[in-house]
């Protein structure tokens, strides 16, 4: 039993409430990830519930937001864009906050009721105004704390003031939190948070890591990925990438894409192509494979630099993960490819150029923060009463 448990035993445990949502796969990951950390560290001193604000709001259209994410996203990407910097200012934030009050706020403060916690915890950019009026409505005095889920272009939804802590991944998070006006010290800046089999499967051979998943050990392997939901224009990136015919493997994982993974099956391609639905056990993937071809996605990211992946990003979600490019790129952990064609050529090039293969996955490496999801986990802890 581990220290923390015997010594709270006698007490009663702390409730903590994490509100999420599965618009795109990242929320829902970060959120389990810090979870099971908790448990891992705190063991039954800490329960965590877990709900996804928007479904059980019960209220339309916030009650669709997961369904309606991948399509509003993906309809060419400019109405997301437009909406995404329009609203990307504090006013504007607590303007259609404001607006949206009088219709969500009773749901808001009903879900709240629902769910008494001792510490309150948003892993979403788009509640914390309305959750911090609901808060005010209800004289809820218990800790707030917000883990912001994007690496750089962060949404100023993310850093409504009135929170008793931000946590950020990056230098350049902390830097937009304070020019939303977020009091300095409530900022800490930590890193994503990331399931600690990413971290476990670095002892695993590699060779161990493809017998596991059934891959072949003769060749290198590229894995591709959209996300949570098979986000972007990945059968046309397959389709280039396939059609150089690569001394390598192919795999593509379409995530919760049902179309998508319906399409892939039956691509006529040159070369074997293996497809998967969504998968649980990325890390073991991650672990198993030379080159990742992905969508911007802060948590995919995040994940690849605790694997030391070379990576091609082929799309990015327009506004939120525009500055993931900018990471990525300046710091030589990848390339920005979104045209299928130009994907297709980084990825014959790290094929055919071990060395610039293996220090492109050195940059990546460098910067993965393994240890975050633990140091966010004590940060959560340490702000109960
Ligand atoms: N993911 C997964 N299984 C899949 C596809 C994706 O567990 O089949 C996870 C992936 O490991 C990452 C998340 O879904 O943690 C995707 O988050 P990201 O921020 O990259 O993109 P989003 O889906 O939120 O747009």
């Amino acid at each position: 039993m581990s220290l923390a448990r015997s010594s709270r035993s006698a007490v009663s445990p702390t409730r903590f409430l994490f509100l999420f949502s599965d618009t795109g796969g990242g929320h829902r990951a970060s959120a389990q990830a810090v979870k099971d950390e908790m448990a891992r560290l705190y063991g039954d001193a800490a329960i965590v519930e877990m709900v996804d604000v928007f479904v059980e709001m019960r209220r339309w259209p916030f009650d669709r937001f997961p369904k309606l994410y991948p399509v509003a996203v993906g309809m060419n990407g400019i109405p997301w864009y437009v909406g995404y910097h329009l609203s990307d200012t504090m006013p504007m934030v607590k303007l259609l906050s404001g607006a949206a009050w009088p219709y969500a706020g009773p749901s808001l403060c009903h879900l709240l009721g629902q769910h008494p916690a001792d510490v309150m915890v948003s892993f979403h950019g788009v509640p914390n105004a309305a959750l911090l009026f609901a808060r005010r409505k209800l004289a809820l005095r218990s800790p707030f704390a917000i883990v912001t889920l994007d690496l750089v272009s962060v949404h100023a939804g993310w850093f409504t003031p009135g929170a008793h802590m931000y946590i950020v991944p990056t230098e350049a998070a902390r830097q937009r939190a304070l020019r939303a006006g977020v009091t300095p010290k409530r900022i800490h800046v930590i890193g994503m948070p990331t399931r600690r089999a990413f971290v476990e499967v670095r002892a695993m051979p590699q060779s161990e890591a493809r017998d596991l998943l059934g891959l072949p050990q003769d060749r290198p392997i590229v894995l591709m990925i959209g996300g949570g939901e098979g986000m972007g224009p990945l059968v046309p990136v397959v389709r280039a990438i396939a059609e150089r015919k690569p001394d390598a493997h192919l795999v593509v994982i379409a995530g919760r894409n049902q179309m998508l993974y319906n399409a892939l099956r039956v691509l006529d391609v040159p070369v074997p192509l293996r497809v998967e639905g969504f998968i649980t056990n990325i890390a073991v993937w991650m672990r198993a494979v030379d080159v990742l071809v992905t969508k911007a996605g802060p948590n995919t990211l995040s994940e690849a630099f605790i694997a030391g992946l070379p990576l091609v990003l082929y799309a990015a979600i327009p506004g939120q993960e525009e500055g993931n490019i900018l990471h990525v790129v300046e710091n030589h952990a990848g390339v920005w490819t979104p045209k299928p064609q130009a994907a297709a050529d980084a990825v014959m090039d790290l094929l055919t150029h071990p060395e610039q293969r293996a220090a492109m996955a050195a940059c990546s490496q460098a910067l993965a923060r393994p240890h975050a999801t633990t140091e966010i986990a004590r940060h959560l802890w340490d702000l109960r009463r």
